[in-house]
């Protein structure tokens, strides 16, 4: 069954692509069929194959030869790795659907803004949709020690909303943009799906991991001082941490002040 999920998720990668590619350009998701970017060729089925039809071209267009970006093997990877750690982690139901949706969508929010540096709307709306759905579902995130209700989701979503606002109150304020718009409204529409307690966890996370890199980043001088920093990447990164092992960290934590 594993195997089948992560198969599931390559191919489903490979319409994420499609989504990477097309949502910041404004181009139609559906038509016109599957394309090389740089000659326009039409692609045929077995250039399409996940994973096998990159490895099998060497990563370079069948027909002009030009080099075919490693992200869309990346994209497909970690797609149908997750999507598999998310079998094993929440079994096959209806919330591991909800968490395939979800890892798929961060994945697209990460690519898009490591590139244009904008999380789309309707990626955002996308996770709302997903929180919404959980809410009626009877499965709940979290174990029975610390069980995330729907309360606890509606409470996330007006966290995320008051921080945006409070974020736009700031930015009135001091004249200076703090977060991006995106960030904030991804931040509330995770809300919803993670609950508050998660959601406060990634943001952490997010933080903590991002200045890590970051300064990483800078003393390699990879990134230039004043160059704006995607933080939806970072977001990513610490919503998902929070969605596999959020509940254990949240554990431990406590359990380090019970004596
Ligand atoms: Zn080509």
């Amino acid at each position: 069954m594993i195997y089948f999920v992560a198969f599931l998720g390559l191919v489903f990668g490979s319409f994420l692509n499609v989504l990477i590619y097309r949502l910041p350009n404004n181009k139609s998701i559906v038509r016109p069929a599957s394309h090389c970017p740089n000659c326009q060729h039409k692609l045929a089925w077995y250039d399409n194959i996940p994973v096998v039809s990159y490895l099998l071209l060497g990563g370079k267009c069948r027909y002009c030869k030009k080099t075919i970006s490693p992200r869309y093997l990346m994209v497909e990877l970690i797609n149908g790795g997750l999507w598999a750690l998310s079998y094993s982690v929440f079994g096959f139901n209806g919330l591991m659907v909800l968490a395939c949706v979800f890892i798929s969508v961060c994945l697209v929010i990460t690519f898009i803004d490591l590139e244009h540096m904008i999380i789309p709307d309707s990626m955002n709306i996308g996770i709302l949709v997903v929180g919404i759905v959980l809410i009626f579902l009877p499965n709940r995130l979290g174990n029975p020690s610390l069980s995330i209700t729907w309360q606890d989701q509606v409470i996330g979503f007006g966290f995320g909303i008051g921080f945006l606002l409070l974020m736009a109150l700031i930015e009135k304020v001091f004249q200076k943009e703090v977060m991006g718009g995106g960030d904030l409204k991804m931040i509330a529409a995770v809300g919803l799906f993670l609950g508050w307690q998660l959601t406060i966890l990634g943001i952490m996370l997010a933080s903590i991991i991002g200045s890590l890199i970051e300064i990483i980043l800078r003393i390699a001088s990879l990134r230039a001082k004043n160059e704006p920093l995607p933080f939806g990447p970072y977001l990513v990164i610490g919503f998902l941490t929070s969605l596999f092992v959020g509940i254990d960290l949240i554990n431990w934590y406590l359990n380090l002040f019970k004596f």
